[in-house]
């Protein structure tokens, strides 16, 4: 049986659905997305990755689909016509197919193309890495200045991960002005001394969905956060890092560059926070 994927109002054999070559998300990157997880079934933090969707839509001038309104309708349809008990709905809006390339944006008669898919993931809650904990190389954030807009641009990430992979590593976290922004899909997070210390949002990171929700749990649980920049031998002198994303909850790190962290598993910090993670959102799945 094919995947069933939605494209532009239409739920459609994977095979069969089709997208312009004139479709600016193709030709300019001009395009936005979001993932969300699926546990058992259900959506995780849903409404969160909805409204960062929106801001992402306002701060780039993009028009809305009509659909807009129908979103948690077509998440839960293609993980039901799926079958998707563990795994993630993408989803994709770019400013459209006009008929000729121009770099300025198309008038308000282009309507936006609305993509979404669903990837399976068996399993996805209990994943070997978190066990063992993963390792990090650090490289130059060379990245673009709204990183708080959760664009299709990713090819510097995409570049990042096959230099973690090059160097046998898992991934990157990138460093500019000496401070750690992020990791290549994911926040980066420390802890020393108990204290959990992650950057401050602003425009240089992108706005984690987890992120925000972790960082609740841990205020919840008389855990002490500091939100400000870390310097990289300030991470490789942590007691403790993990990294936080939608589709691997919090994932403990257990050696950056040729610094191994604590006793080069995962930290208890980490372990927790990810039990909490993932119970209390199961708990609100949708
Ligand atoms: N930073 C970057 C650069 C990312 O690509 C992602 C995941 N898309 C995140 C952080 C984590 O965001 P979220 O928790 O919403 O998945």
């Amino acid at each position: 049986m094919s995947r069933i994927v939605y494209v532009n109002g239409e739920y459609l054999p994977e095979e069969e659905a089709k997208v312009s070559v004139f479709d600016r998300g193709f030709l300019f990157a001009d395009g936005v997305y979001e993932v969300t997880s699926v546990l058992g079934g259900k959506l995780l933090d849903f409404e969160g990755h909805a409204r960062r969707l929106r801001r992402s839509l306002d701060e780039l001038d993009m028009p809305t689909p009509e659909a807009m309104d129908d979103l948690l309708e077509i998440h839960r349809e293609l993980v039901a016509r799926n079958s998707i008990v563990d795994g993630m709905v993408y989803l994709q809006i770019t400013r459209g197919a006009p008929a000729d390339r121009d770099f300025a944006f198309p008038g308000a008669e282009v309507p936006p193309t609305l993509v979404l898919f669903t990837q399976s993931k068996p399993g996805l809650a209990e994943s070997p890495a978190a066990e063992r904990g993963i390792r990090v190389i650090s490289i130059p954030d060379i990245r673009w200045g709204r990183r708080d807009i959760k664009t299709v641009q990713l090819l510097y990430p995409s570049m990042g991960k096959m230099m973690a992979k090059a160097a046998g590593a898992d991934d990157a976290w990138m460093i500019e002005d000496g401070a750690v922004t992020e990791g290549t899909s994911n926040n980066a997070y420390i802890v020393k001394g108990g204290k959990i210390i992650t950057r401050n949002l602003g425009t240089e990171i992108l706005h984690g969905i987890t992120r925000a929700a972790v960082l609740r749990f841990a205020r919840e649980a008389q855990m002490e956060v500091e939100e400000r920049p870390f310097t990289l031998a300030e991470a490789q002198e942590a007691d403790e890092a993990f990294i936080t994303s939608a589709s691997t909850f919090v994932m403990p790190v257990v050696a950056i560059d040729d610094a191994t962290l604590g006793d080069g598993t995962p930290g208890p910090v980490a372990r927790r926070l990810r039990e909490i993670y993932l119970d209390e959102s199961r708990k609100t799945a949708i």
